[in-house]
C-alpha cells in the first residue's frame, strides 16, 4: 500500500457531531490529517499537521489524539502505525511530541512493573505477618483455656504410655524429687497447677513433663546427678514446659489452629484422645527449639526465685555432655534437648538479669536416695 493512501480506523470529537463523537476513517494527505466520518451527511474534518497537538489516552492508554490548538476538534486512532505516519508526513515537525509521548508510555509501563512488584511484596508481607498473627492468636487462645484441658490430655497421654515400673511415693528417691517439686511449685508461672511426680525405674537419664503438670523422672537421672540442685534444674525446666503449656501448643500446631480451637471450646471427647497422642509424640521426640529456650529461661527464673542457683541446670547439661560417650542412656535427655552449649550460655546470660540473691543449698540427701535405688 502506498504510504500516501494509508488509512487508519479511528474517530472524531467535534461539537457539530450529534453526541459529539463519530467513528472515522483517517488518512494523511498534503500536510493534513483528514477524518471521513461514517455519520449522516458524512462530514469530513481535517487538522493541518503543523497545528496538531498530540496526546495519548483511552482505555488502553495507547489511543493517539490529535487536537487543534483551540481543542474544538480531535481526530484519534489506536492504530499503531498512526504515530509513525504522522511523524513521516509532518517532516519531523511532530517528532518531538511523539518521542515525549513514547517516553511517557515507557515510564508508565515501568511504573506498572514497579506496582506489580510492590503489591507482590505487600502480599508476601501480609502472609508473613498473618502467619505470626495466627501463631500469636493460637498462643492467646491456649492461654485463655482452662488448665483442666491440659490435665485431661496429660492424663490420657500418660495412661496410653508404657512408662515402666513406678517407684512407690514413699521411696527415698520419690520423696527427694517430690521435695524439690514442692520447693519450686510456689514459683511456678501457673500457681494452681497440680504437679505430680512419677519416678520410674529405668536406667535412662531422662525426665519429661506432661501437659497439666505430671512429671516423669527416670531413676537413671537420679543416679547420674551429682547434686540435688542438678535434679532441681531439670525439674524446673520440665515444670516450665507444663506452665508454658508447650504440650497444647504442639497439639494446636499439629492439628491446625481451627481444629485446635474446636478441641478447646467444643466437644472435646474424641479430639482429646487425638491431642493426647500428639502430646505424647512431642514429649517423646522433642519440643521446638523456641519452646526449649523458653523452658530453660523460665526454669532459671523459677530456680532463682526458689534460691537455687540456676547454674545447676547448666551444670547438668555439662555433665550429660561429658558422659555422652560413657553411658549410652545419657543420650535420652540430650537427644530431646540438643544444642546444650548454646543453652548453657543462654542460661548464664539470662541469670545476669536477675536481682542479686543469696543461693541456699538444698537440704536433701541425694546419696541416701541413690543408695536406695
Ligand atoms: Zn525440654
Amino acid at each position: 500500500m502506498n504510504q500516501h493512501n494509508q488509512s487508519f480506523s479511528g474517530g472524531v470529537f467535534h461539537p457539530s457531531i450529534p453526541g459529539g463523537r463519530a467513528g472515522a476513517e483517517i488518512t494523511i494527505n498534503r500536510g493534513e490529517i483528514i477524518a471521513y466520518t461514517q455519520c449522516d451527511g458524512q462530514p469530513v474534518f481535517s487538522i493541518p499537521i503543523n497545528q496538531c497537538q498530540l496526546d495519548l489516552g483511552g482505555a488502553s492508554g495507547r489511543m493517539l489524539f490529535c487536537r487543534t490548538p483551540d481543542g474544538q476538534l480531535t481526530i484519534f486512532s489506536e492504530d499503531k502505525h498512526f504515530a509513525q505516519a504522522l511523524d513521516l508526513h509532518s517532516g519531523g515537525l511532530l517528532g518531538n511530541q511523539i518521542n515525549t509521548l513514547k517516553r511517557a508510555v515507557r515510564s508508565e509501563s515501568k511504573k506498572l512493573g514497579f506496582w506489580i512488584l510492590a503489591s507482590s511484596l505487600a502480599c508476601a508481607l501480609i502472609l508473613f505477618i498473618g502467619y505470626f498473627a495466627m501463631l500469636w492468636a493460637a498462643k492467646a487462645t491456649i492461654a485463655s483455656l482452662p488448665i483442666s484441658i491440659d490435665e485431661k490430655i496429660g492424663k490420657l497421654a500418660l495412661d496410653s504410655m508404657d512408662v515402666g515400673k513406678r517407684l512407690d511415693s514413699a521411696h527415698p528417691a520419690s520423696k527427694l524429687v517430690q521435695s524439690i517439686v514442692d520447693k519450686l511449685q510456689p514459683h511456678a508461672a501457673i500457681p494452681n497447677m497440680k504437679f505430680k511426680v512419677i519416678v520410674v525405674e529405668d536406667p535412662q537419664v531422662n525426665a519429661f513433663a506432661l501437659p497439666g503438670g505430671q512429671i516423669v523422672v527416670f531413676t537413671g537421672l537420679i543416679r547420674e546427678a551429682t547434686s540435688a540442685e542438678q535434679i532441681a534444674g531439670v525439674l524446673a525446666h520440665e515444670m516450665s514446659h507444663a506452665t508454658l503449656r508447650h504440650g497444647l501448643q504442639s497439639v494446636s500446631q499439629s492439628l491446625g489452629i481451627v481444629a485446635a480451637i474446636q478441641l478447646f471450646v467444643g466437644d472435646i471427647g474424641g479430639l482429646v484422645a487425638l491431642g493426647a497422642q500428639i502430646a505424647q509424640q512431642s514429649i517423646l521426640t522433642s519440643y521446638s527449639r523456641t519452646s526449649e529456650t523458653e523452658a530453660d529461661l523460665e526454669g532459671a527464673r523459677m530456680l532463682h526465685a526458689a534460691k537455687i542457683d540456676p547454674q545447676a541446670m547448666a551444670e547438668f547439661f555439662g555433665l550429660l555432655k561429658e558422659k555422652e560417650g560413657d553411658i549410652p542412656d545419657a543420650i535420652a535427655w540430650i537427644s530431646t534437648h540438643p544444642q546444650h552449649s548454646t543453652r548453657i550460655e543462654n542460661i548464664k546470660n539470662h541469670q545476669k538479669s536477675f536481682p542479686a540473691t543469696q543461693y541456699e543449698p538444698l537440704d536433701l540427701n541425694l546419696k541416701e536416695a541413690q543408695e536406695a535405688l
